[in-house]
């Protein structure tokens, strides 16, 4: 908001001066040149719609400040940068008023004219423009106030080129508009092309020459954390990431800033060594970062005193006013929020609270396993569920029916969405939150970072780029089939193809593409959506899931009708789509030329990079499962257990695979429904390996454990 304001003033300001001017014949051309220098922001008007309204506005403040900021150079001190628009005179009268506008305003001809004497070769840094960091306010949201990085770097928009991201053209256009602060340049980019973020990442990493880290898939270390003070990340705007032999990796919006880098030493007494992060996505990583276990304990302590205060009448049964109160109390506000920062931390997927005779335990599901992080005293259990109930909008004296909300949880910059779930149980209710933001947190991955064994991934680009045909993803829920999905779309995702996705929920937002939610509760579902689809001229088309035999005959339809179809099925394995697709009422003469490729896949744990180590694989395990020589070495790898992933030894998940691409033989044994075990004989025969298979080749690269593998392929032992 204070940018438009200050934009405002200053095109008030001018507006004023000029009138004021008017009468001197003497400085004619200063009209031109005023109206030169006069933000009109392009970015303002010109936006594309598709970008969230959030980058849209922070493009055009961008894009505001550049223009008014450009005349800074004039400023004495190299590298000074200034925040607030000049104040006008508040009063006093006419004369002075006018003599002060009168030496305003030649003070500001002159900073224009020196603005349009061409700039100097030498580019000339600035540091970052520190605001204060709003903290958490009562409510525990964060907010900060726009930082307004201006930094000159022209090899920027020269990688943008010779990356073929924009025009020689529309380079040295960008450079005339953004006056040389090619960091505003940077940000108009992503707003415009919100899906070469990455690509602009890295491009702006190497044209300052540092590393650029996306903060969204990056784990961060608590040791490192702690290095460094909240307060003085907040006011800095850095994120400390992990330390590594002896010094401190640090990520700034400017890491060429002198200054800071002082400051951190000075403060400190460590190495830093700097990477580079969007602003917005340091503001939002923060309070992540940040959150421990240690200091919701804190805050627990103070909760159990709050509560004790509230009365409860002597039936010992709360009124609807009581639940209202305890709900709202401070600290139960802190405790909630921070509950839900600290999963975002610890990157889980899911918060259990779970009411025992005696206790409250509160588990987290991190990659996959629940884990125990919290036993609270009984009597804080209608507290929290009622605070969680207010946030997701449902009804806090209901609570002997289940109930279902959405909770949105406000970063700095962006909102989380959490499912909110509660089932009367037999000690009292219990609630599941699931972090849908954590997905979208954690931004789509490249294919190519997705872990594939070569020749799946080499069927897979073959695959997606086939003109038409349905492509399967099976598994149970939760087995990353949505991910994967995303991260194929992503790679096919150009501007010359009509993707269209109707999905239960939408739990990625990738740009370019077309995203649409069923919501039941209108009658708009997955075949009315998909109906529609069809007159929207696709070429691609994803179905969140395929359950009834509307949605498999409109898949197989399409697919035979020139379209390329994703869709997901919850089938053990791969070839038991095929018997799905017949079983719900699709006819085999239509799925056998509808289908191009099934995959199914599972999830399994990563070891952690952090503390992982190799050892002699046993040999029973090795008769087992491999072919082998019965003498040669053989090591697996384990996690020894470390701070980062919290004693576990893993971190982070990965998928394990089975893909089957259909050929003519297949087909006509389903066209004739043949038996699955038939299809399945000649699919061997062809070269299709179970998923066990594909999990013990990630073991042997060093991905997962043995254990991992044995754990989700377990029915595939004979
Ligand atoms: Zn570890």
């Amino acid at each position: 908001m204070q940018s438009y304001h200050t934009s405002k003033l200053h095109v008030m300001f001018l507006c004023l001066a000029l009138s004021l001017l008017a009468p001197l014949q003497s400085v004619q051309a200063l009209g031109s040149t005023n109206e030169e220098a006069v933000p009109r922001p392009p970015a303002t008007q010109e936006a594309p719609e598709k970008p969230p309204l959030l980058e849209q506005q922070r493009a055009a403040k961008l894009a505001a400040l550049a223009a008014i900021e450009a005349p800074l150079p004039a400023v004495p001190a190299e590298g000074v940068v200034v925040q607030t628009a000049e104040r006008m005179p508040s009063s006093g009268n006419g004369l002075r008023i006018a003599i002060v506008i009168l030496l305003l305003l030649l003070i500001t001809v002159g900073i224009v004219l020196i603005f349009r004497i061409p700039r100097m070769s030498v580019p000339v840094e600035y540091p970052l423009m520190h605001e204060t960091f709003a903290a958490d306010d009562l409510s525990g949201r964060l907010k900060t106030e726009d930082t307004a990085l201006r930094i000159v770097n022209p090899r920027f928009l020269e990688l943008a080129v010779e990356n073929r991201l924009i025009t020689p053209a529309e380079g040295a256009d960008m450079a005339e508009r953004f006056c040389g602060n090619d960091f505003a340049a940077l940000m108009q980019l992503i707003t415009e092309r919100p899906h070469f973020k990455e690509l602009l990442g890295h491009l702006w990493g190497d044209s300052i020459g540092f590393t650029y880290v996306n903060l969204e898939m990056t784990a961060i270390q608590p040791e490192a954390v702690r290095q460094i003070t909240r307060e003085f990340a907040e006011i800095n705007q850095i994120v400390p990431l992990y330390s590594f032999g002896g010094s401190l990796s640090i990520a700034a919006a400017n890491p060429k800033d002198r200054e800071l880098e002082e400051r951190v030493v000075n403060k400190f007494n460590l190495v830093p060594s700097f990477v580079f992060a969007f602003p917005e996505e340091i503001a939002d990583t923060i309070p992540i970062a940040y959150q421990s276990a240690e200091n919701l304990n804190e805050i627990v302590t103070e909760l159990k005193a709050e509560i004790k205060n509230i009365a409860v009448n002597p039936a010992n049964i709360p009124t609807t006013q009581d639940l209202a109160k305890r709900a709202n109390s401070h600290s139960i506000i802190e405790f909630v929020n921070g509950l839900i920062l600290l999963a975002m931390n610890e990157m889980a997927s899911d918060i259990h609270i779970e009411p025992d005779e005696l206790s409250v335990r509160i588990r987290f599901r991190i990659d996959g396993i629940l884990q125990e992080k919290f036993i609270l005293e009984k009597s804080l259990v209608l507290a929290l569920v009622s605070r969680l109930k207010l946030m997701a909008g449902c009804n806090i004296a209901e609570r002997r029916l289940p109930q279902d909300g959405r909770i949105k949880f406000v970063l700095a910059r962006r909102k989380i969405d959490i499912r909110f779930s509660t089932v009367p149980a037999l000690y009292g209710e219990k609630v599941v939150l699931r972090l849908l933001g954590s997905t979208f947190l954690r931004g789509i991955p490249n294919i190519t970072e997705m872990d594939f064994s070569v020749s799946i991934l080499d069927s897979i680009k073959r695959v997606s780029k086939a003109p038409n045909g349905v492509f399967f993803i099976t598994g149970p829920t939760g087995s990353g089939k949505t991910t994967t999905l995303y991260s194929i779309l992503k790679y096919i995702n150009t501007p010359n193809i009509n993707i269209m996705t109707v999905e239960d929920p939408v739990e990625y937002r990738l740009p370019g593409i077309n995203q649409v939610q069923v919501n039941t509760s209108i009658d708009l579902d997955f075949v009315r959506v998909l109906r529609s689809f069809l007159r929207q001229d696709p070429n691609v088309i994803l179905i969140g899931e395929i359950r009834d035999i509307e949605s498999a005959r409109i898949a197989s339809q399409a697919a035979l009708t020139g379209h390329l179809v994703f869709a997901t099925m919850h089938t053990n394995n791969a070839l038991q789509a095929v018997n799905r697709m017949i079983d719900i009422g699709v006819e085999p003469f239509l799925v056998a030329p509808s289908l191009i490729a099934l995959m199914a896949q599972r999830l399994v744990r990563r070891i952690c990079p952090n503390c992982k180590e190799k050892y002699p694989a046993p040999k029973s395990v090795l008769d087992d499962n491999f072919e082998w020589d019965g003498v040669s070495e053989i090591y697996f790898f384990r996690g020894k257990g470390c701070s980062q992933c919290h004693g576990t030894g893993y971190l982070g998940r990965l998928a394990i695979h089975e893909l089957f691409i259909l050929n003519s033989a297949t087909r006509e044994k389903i066209a004739q429904n043949a038996s699955i075990l038939i299809v399945e004989e000649i699919a061997l025969k062809s070269g299709f390996k179970p998923l066990r298979h594909d999990g013990l080749k990630k073991v042997l690269r060093g991905l997962t454990t043995i254990e991992e593998v044995d754990r989700v392929t377990y029915h595939d032992i004979e």
